[in-house]
């Protein structure tokens, strides 16, 4: 298995070099505690944590997997032990408030800690990861009597959460849940009836509790998703009285354990709700709406294990390639005293190992940015300031299905190229490369398909609300980046393409656009590919923006990082720009291509054979 080191250099050139992090800290009211000493030991202390304790349990986990004893599900060695020191570290708390046990530092250092832990292994990381999106849903949409009882322990760690949707019958489709919710009379008290399933972090022994969040039907409430209420369903009830603990058990089951490809040291439950007690949070029939506010910083959140992804794998591919010998290369002997070559001197191994590390460190970038944005929506929701929120939020809104669609498709590139690197080796269990591409595959399934993503970009953030503004404000962002580096001839390059492909995007909006008013169907057609596009041509800005940084700090002397840091950053841009931004041209080509060749083939003869 790679030995996973935290990229420490990589991400402190992003936080104090290209995206000002000291100056966004700031700003913000939770930013306060938050200066560079502060960031800065946080930093060290997680990456020993997850270098030192959660990646030796990555690969283990990975034999070891869930299993359920006396009706109990049991997580793989280790992974409790690991627990306790997490909680003992404070760690769950990091970015929530500290009237309920948190430390109130920003979403983003929390972001910072989640990617360290999921990238040295997601599995463990999906247990305080689901507990965080319950922790969001209830601090937003709770009564203070219940953010009394069930936010202090999950805060702390000592109780876990989870978010129920996906039923048998639909997991896109939330308008199909059946769920009952029969009330109870008092207190917005109800009884819970259900099966829900692949239920993340359902059922372990990780904590003394698992505080369900749940998506249920009230008798009578409109059909599809404008009858949908969000429930409080812990598995065992709090105790009574003000000591804490847990009381009486509330009939929550785990039926049984989905056995699947990757990430096995994470229990993915079905979960059976028996005339289980909940309480509703949120207004009657708004669940899918409560349930959606923290939906962008979720998406992030899953966008970053197709960061992890491509840095776990690259660390090892880099490590073997640099190792392994085979053949010369063909510019003649670069190692004439040695057997042979070490693969890294052959160009293809250097495509992929450039692939993984653009992504890698691209992908980081994009998703730093992002979330300052997200930093400045929750610091709005804590202050109850709907208007900043939403402004926030919508342009949220507008990168979250780009980063989530296209960093888990490309994570999951980059950890088959990781394999590829390996040759057979990487398809044999032991060296750890195939466990990342099974781990990775769910990236682009969980929180919304990429296809949902796209249709997510292209139909509702694209078209339906912005009727287009959407992507001229982001081009017209990265064409005055563009503008300010115009004296700049060594940028040239990057800013002549960026400027190139922000016209196409426009252009693709446009034409997109047009023809959705005569055939419905071209925005699902279109979705996919309008995504890809888009992330490409994001992610070419970040790298041009790395690269002005790094020009900069090598003009100036002043870099915190060697000047071959620097001199890396501007030569993976030129591979980025020279070897993967035109395949947004292909993306583009195919969003314009005609439904007709998609929607003509009769259903009956897809298969005539
Ligand atoms: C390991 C794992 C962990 C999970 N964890 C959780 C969890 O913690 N909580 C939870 O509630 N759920 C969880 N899920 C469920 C997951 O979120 C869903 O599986 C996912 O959202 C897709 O839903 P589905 O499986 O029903 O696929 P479907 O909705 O049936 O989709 C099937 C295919 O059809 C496409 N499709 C569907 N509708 C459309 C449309 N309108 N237009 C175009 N294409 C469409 C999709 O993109 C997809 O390719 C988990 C799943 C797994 C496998």
């Amino acid at each position: 298995m790679p030995q996973y080191k935290a990229p420490q250099k990589d991400m402190r050139f992003l936080l104090n070099e290209v995206l000002d992090y000291p100056a966004h800290y700031k700003r913000l009211k939770s930013g306060a505690e938050a200066t560079p000493d502060v960031v800065e030991t946080i930093l060290a202390e997680c990456a020993s944590f997850c270098e030192k304790v959660l990646a030796p349990l990555n690969q283990s986990g990975d034999a070891d997997g869930c299993e359920i004893v006396d009706g109990q599900v049991v997580t793989p060695k280790g992974f409790k032990q690991a627990y306790d020191q997490f909680i003992a570290g404070g760690w769950q708390g990091l970015s929530h408030p500290v009237e309920y046990g948190g430390q109130g530092m920003p979403m983003t250092m929390g972001m910072l800690k989640q990617e360290m832990m999921g990238t040295a292994n997601w599995s463990f990381a999906m247990y305080p990861g689901l507990s965080l999106g319950a922790m969001n849903t209830i601090i937003l949409h709770a009564p203070e009597d219940l953010k009394r009882a069930f936010l202090k322990p999950l805060t702390e760690g000592v109780w876990a959460g989870t978010m129920c949707l996906t039923e048998p019958q639909c997991g896109t489709d939330l308008g199909q849940v059946t769920s009952k919710a029969e009330p109870l009379g008092t207190d917005r008290k109800y009884k819970i009836t259900g099966t829900k399933i692949f239920i993340s972090s359902g059922d372990h022994d990780l904590t003394e509790n698992i505080v369900h969040i749940v998506l249920a039907r009230v008798p009578g409430a409109p059909k599809g998703t404008r009858g949908i209420s969000l429930f409080i369903v812990p598995k065992y009830l709090p105790a009574e009285g003000d000591g804490g603990g847990i009381g009486e058990y509330n009939k929550v089951s785990c039926g049984s354990l989905e056995h699947k490809m990757g990430i096995k040291g994470s229990a993915t439950c079905v979960i059976n709700f028996d005339d289980s007690v909940g309480w509703m949070i949120g207004p009657e029939n708004k669940g899918l709406e409560c349930m959606f506010t923290f939906m962008n910083t979720a998406r992030i959140g899953t966008a970053m294990q197709g960061v992890g992804a491509a840095e776990l794998s690259y660390q090892g591919a880099l490590a073997y390639a640099k190792e392994r010998r085979s053949m010369r290369a063909l510019s003649g002997k670069k190692e004439p005293d040695k057997v042979a070559d070490a693969l890294i001197h052959h160009a293809d191994v250097r495509r992929m190992l450039l692939t993984q590390k653009a992504i890698a460190e691209g992908g980081r970038a994009m998703l730093y940015e992002a979330g300052q944005i997200a930093d400045l929506m929750t610091e709005a929701i804590l202050a109850g300031d709907d208007k900043t929120r939403e402004h926030w939020d919508n342009k949220l809104g507008f990168y979250t299905p780009i980063l989530k669609g296209f960093l888990t498709e490309l994570g999951y590139e980059c950890a088959n190229l990781g394999m590829q690197v390996f040759g057979g080796h990487g398809y044999i269990k032991e060296h750890g490369m195939e466990q990342i591409v099974r781990d990775t595959r769910i990236a682009t399934l969980y929180e919304g398909t990429t296809g949902i993503q796209a249709l997510d970009l292209l139909g509702r953030k694209v078209l339906l609300t912005t009727k287009g503004k959407a992507v001229q404000e982001f081009t017209g962002k990265v064409l005055k980046f563009c503008a300010q580096q115009a004296r700049n001839r060594r940028m040239l390059p990057f800013t002549w393409a960026l400027t190139k492909y922000c016209a196409q995007w426009n252009y693709l909006t446009v034409r997109i656009m047009l023809t959705a008013t005569r055939d419905r169907d071209v925005v699902s057609s279109a979705a996919v590919d309008f995504l890809m596009f888009s992330g490409f041509v994001s992610l070419a800005y970040y790298w041009a923006r790395m690269a002005a940084v790094a020009y900069d700090k090598l003009d100036k002397g002043d870099g915190a990082e060697s000047p071959e840091f620097y001199q890396a950053k501007i030569k993976t841009a030129e591979f980025y720009f020279d070897r993967l931004l035109p395949r947004a041209k292909s993306h583009a080509e195919a969003a314009l291509a005609p439904t007709r060749t998609l929607m003509q083939l009769d259903v009956e003869h897809f298969a005539l054979g």
